[in-house]
């Protein structure tokens, strides 16, 4: 029983997690914004309600990384299935694949960058100085 209320109050807890990354919020003070424009990567240099520092805190890399794996271990046998089920010609292949590859990319990386800002901000808050 103890189990199940723990695994239960954790999957809040994530879906908490994921909602505020999803807003793309300071992690701070939960109201100014990261980036600089809702399409673009790059944050501010202070958050503009609370001034801690942003850009300092990038995470580069990291995100891209996870998302690699993400991508790649639900894109590849989606082409493989659909290759499978109605054998498309390559060039619908290429340019479908191109397309939605592009749109999770610009889509999920902000999200995700802000996500392990968030945690890096609960879990290593000596470095937001
Ligand atoms: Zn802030």
């Amino acid at each position: 029983m103890t189990i199940v209320l723990e695994l239960d109050q954790m999957m809040k807890s994530l879906f908490n997690d994921i909602k505020f990354a999803c807003a793309k919020k300071c992690p701070a003070c939960q109201k100014g914004d990261l980036y600089q424009k809702w399409y673009s990567f790059e944050l501010y240099e202070k958050c503009n309600v609370c001034a801690t520092p942003l850009k300092s805190q990038d995470v580069g890399d990291g995100a891209i990384v996870i998302l690699i794996f993400i991508l790649g271990s639900t894109i590849i046998p989606a082409s493989i299935m659909w290759e499978f089920a109605s054998q498309p010609s390559m060039w619908l292949q290429g340019i479908v694949w191109t397309i939605v590859s592009t749109a999770l990319i610009f889509g999920i990386t902000p999200i995700m960058k802000a996500y392990i800002m968030m945690l890096q901000y609960r879990h290593r808050q000596s470095d937001w100085v």
